[in-house]
């Protein structure tokens, strides 16, 4: 928490007018703060540091292609052959690695499943994400029905990835632990928004799930998804590879995995244990037994039209929205945090599906 006054400001050289606040420090907030600052603008960034949010359980897998129809997601022949270069530059820029490029195998549960993704293959749209028969599955993983190779995967660790960008900020007296009070967000004259004793040009909400509680924004059709993640140990099968069938796996260091379902849906219980069970029996048929070191549940902030969104307030200037992120952000912000910062900075307009103007107030 700051406490500061005007005096002490201006003894200590502490800023209190910046031209951005971003609230909420999850992969959208501090993706755009980032980038906001290295187009020269001065950005202050407020969250709650709670460790039980989307951005902090996240597997953090990028992977191209939507499982159930095998066709390429939103954008994405635009957008998954940049990923490994945006976060690179990040790495470099921030000194501090969290982007790993990795091979993606598809093991295909049946004939027709195998079909399916061949024929989806030969569409040219296809042609460098999907390659039949390609790459090594790892020794002792037996596939009847055989595999295919997803390229420009690999896995975003979404901690690390915040917390670079937090300290960053906090290097910088920029970044304050707190839940954000809405109550005590007010207007100027002189077209500013101050906060408590902080004064801004623009206000960007970035909260994840949080959305629900904004008074401004938490009209927008948010539909939560929850989600549950596990960490396994596995001695039995080395692989290098993500390997992905109804449940999949990314593999960490000293043979441990991280684990998830594909298929997204609201558990039939508030207990975690059944939707466990579900991964863990997935995972035994390529693994033999496995151990469960930990398990986390979490929600996603989904859209009912799976877009996100995006824009100014439609009554209020100056306060924005950046969120609905769903279950691909990792990808998502690549290209997004670009052109929400080229549009907070007049430089451009966001993409037509992501605006906020498509619900009505
Ligand atoms: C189980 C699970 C697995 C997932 N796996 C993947 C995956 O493999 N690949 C992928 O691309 N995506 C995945 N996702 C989705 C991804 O995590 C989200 O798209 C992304 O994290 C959303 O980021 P966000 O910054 O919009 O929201 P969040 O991560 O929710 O961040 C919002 C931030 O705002 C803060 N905040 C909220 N309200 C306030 C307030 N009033 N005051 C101060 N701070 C506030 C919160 O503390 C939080 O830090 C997964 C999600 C879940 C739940």
């Amino acid at each position: 928490m700051l406490f500061f006054s005007f005096e002490l400001a201006a003894i200590y050289k502490i800023e209190l007018e910046f031209e951005f606040l971003i609230v909420g420090a999850g992969i959208a907030g501090c993706s755009l703060a980032l980038e906001l600052h290295r187009a020269g603008k001065s950005v202050y960034i407020i969250d709650h540091n709670n460790p039980n949010t989307s951005s902090r359980i996240a597997a953090g897998l990028v992977n191209p292609i939507v499982p159930k129809r095998v066709i390429l997601t939103w954008e994405g022949e635009h957008i998954f052959p940049k990923i490994a270069a945006y976060y690179s530059e990040i790495e470099q820029y921030l000194n501090t690695p969290f982007y790993y490029p990795m091979q993606m195998l598809q093991i295909h549960a049946s004939e027709a499943e195998r079909k399916l993704w061949e024929q989806q293959s030969e569409k040219p749209i296809h042609h460098d994400f999907i390659v039949p028969q390609s790459g090594t599955l790892p020794d002792g993983l037996i596939s009847h029905h055989g595999h295919c190779e997803i390229r420009h995967c690999g896995r975003l660790d979404t901690n690390a990835f915040c917390e670079a960008i937090i300290d960053f900020f906090k290097s910088k007296n920029a970044f304050e632990s707190a839940i954000f009070e809405y109550e005590n967000l007010v207007s100027t004259s002189s077209n500013k928004w101050e906060y408590k004793n902080l004064s801004f040009d623009k206000i960007v909400f970035a909260e994840g799930v949080g959305l629900k509680q904004n008074p401004w924004f938490g009209y927008l059709p948010l539909k939560p998804a929850t989600g549950d993640i596990i960490t396994v140990k596995s001695d039995s099968i080395n692989s290098h590879a993500i390997l992905k069938q109804k449940h999949w796996t990314i593999p960490l260091k000293n043979n441990t995995f991280l684990a998830g379902s594909n298929f997204i849906h609201e558990p039939k219980n508030e207990n975690k244990a059944g939707e466990i069970e579900d991964i863990i029996s997935g995972l035994n048929k390529w693994f033999g037994e496995v151990e469960l070191v930990n398990a986390d549940r979490t929600a996603r902030p989904t859209v009912v039209d799976r877009r996100p969104f995006m824009g100014e307030h439609p009554k209020q200037k100056g306060l924005f929205v950046y969120n609905g992120l769903g279950t691909k952000g990792c990808s998502l912000i690549t290209w997004l945090t670009p052109a929400m910062c080229k549009y907070l900075t007049h430089q451009s307009s966001l993409p037509e599906e992501t605006l906020i103007q498509r619900f009505l107030l």
